[in-house]
């Protein structure tokens, strides 16, 4: 029996008819599945009321999960994003497993196990995560990775800074640059004047600011537009994890491309992951998109290690504090969803500078950094982080409790 796959989604939508009579498969504009995963974007430009949105995701569910029962095709879980020309999610909705169905024993008969012996050790009633497939990278204790529903809110921006600030807690730490779509480390990082060098085939990475780096910013032409399609960004994504020579690693550092799409699917399949780090801006549209973003790393069995709450507030020279964006909406969803808070990054001038001229570490410093405000949020975001990956990897049965008597 074949298994879920991009074809079957296509052909499951193409045949069936959305509730205005247009066939789903010409709204479909982009398609990704992993091992009994399925994620999907279509075209609602033309659609507006919220009932017929809704209408709409209940079609393409229907449909899909439709197909799957007649085929017998395991689908643990389906993502299902409208969204409008411009690429904006105007509704998103994820549906799991039918009642009572033992989503382990049939993705073993779909071949899609990668061992008979993981199909069978969880428990039936839980569906297998891509997560729990993966196998971890040698000499790497954490792979902690940085994701964002949207661009533009300072997902590179907080990566760089945590790989930076955990390096100067002592920490051996490496920072990939898995934005395939659009690579900021070699400016961020000033790579540019850097040589990649390749030996035995493995790439070596850029020590520079404390920390180990690698870019694909360094592989391709940048005046080249990055047409990094399905295949592509998967191969790309594999090679730069596991063809660089990391070395012994406490902290790996992965700057995700923003939203949903094949990359974190890659990577959830492929690397055993600490957790994921959530950044987002305090406005309520930055939050809809995190919120989906967190619905994606629980979808992959990634736990989530907290959310940063980036450009929270402007700290003028007089001292004074702006609230620009509303300070705080990042912090009370991070509660709403019952996920830690690791903390706030305010709007600096100093920052976007010393990012643009590939100089983090003049972040620290409060004679480069606008003051004492920047390095003491920066360092919190790094001491959270490191508190919550140990927590992450008691529950992951990585390490024991330590138990202190004083
Ligand atoms: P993303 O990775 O989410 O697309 P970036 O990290 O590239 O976003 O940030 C986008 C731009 O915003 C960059 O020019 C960066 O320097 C700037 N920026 C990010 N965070 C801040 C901040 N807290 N204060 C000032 N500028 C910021």
């Amino acid at each position: 029996m074949s298994g879920l796959s991009k074809d079957f989604v296509r052909a499951a939508l193409g045949a069936a008819a959305g509730p205005d009579g247009r066939p789903l498969g010409e709204r479909l504009e982009w398609v990704a599945t992993c091992d009994g995963y399925a994620s999907v974007k279509l075209d609602a430009e033309d659609v507006t009321a919220k009932g017929d949105l809704d209408a709409l995701a209940r079609r393409v569910h229907g449909a899909v999960r439709a197909a799957a029962g007649e085929k017998g095709i395991a689908l643990a879980s389906l993502i299902v994003e409208l969204v409008d020309k411009a690429g904006t999610v105007k509704l998103g909705s994820t549906t799991g497993p039918r009642p009572g169905e033992d989503i382990n024993a049939k993705l073993a008969e779909d071949g899609q196990a990668t061992s008979g012996e993981q199909a069978a050790s969880p428990p039936p009633s839980q569906p297998r995560s891509p997560q729990e497939q993966a196998s971890a990278l040698p000499g790497v204790r954490h792979v902690i990775a940085v994701g964002a529903g949207k661009g533009g809110v300072g997902k590179s921006t907080v990566s760089v800074n945590l790989a930076v600030a955990l390096a100067r807690r002592g920490h051996a730490v490496g920072l990939m640059d898995g934005d395939i779509y659009g690579p900021s480390l070699p400016t961020m990082l000033a790579l540019d004047a850097m040589d990649l060098n390749v030996h035995e085939r493995m790439i070596e990475p850029f020590f520079t600011h404390g920390i180990r780096a690698i870019t694909i910013g360094k592989m391709v032409d940048p005046e080249k537009p990055l047409i990094w399609r399905g295949p592509m960004a998967h191969g790309a994504f594999k090679q730069l994890t596991e063809q660089t020579n990391w070395g012994e690693l406490d902290y790996l550092i992965i700057d995700l491309p923003p939203g949903t799409g094949d990359v974190p699917l890659t990577m959830a399949q492929s690397l055993q992951l600490s957790g994921a780090v959530i950044v987002c801006t305090p406005q309520k549209v930055a939050q809809d998109d995190a919120v989906r973003a967190a619905r994606m790393f629980q979808q992959l069995g990634i736990d989530i290690l907290g959310v940063v709450e980036n450009m929270s507030e402007f700290i003028g020279d007089d001292g004074k504090r702006y609230d620009i964006f509303g300070k705080g909406g990042a912090e009370r969803m991070a509660q709403r969803l019952g996920l830690p808070f690791l903390g706030d990054v305010p709007i600096n001038t100093s920052l976007r500078t010393n990012s643009d001229s590939g100089d983090p570490s003049a972040n620290f410093v409060a004679k480069t950094a606008g003051g004492d405000a920047l390095p003491a949020a920066l360092e919190k975001l790094a001491q959270n982080l490191e508190s919550q990956v140990s927590l992450a990897s008691m529950r992951q049965g990585k390490t024991k409790p330590k138990l202190t008597i004083s």
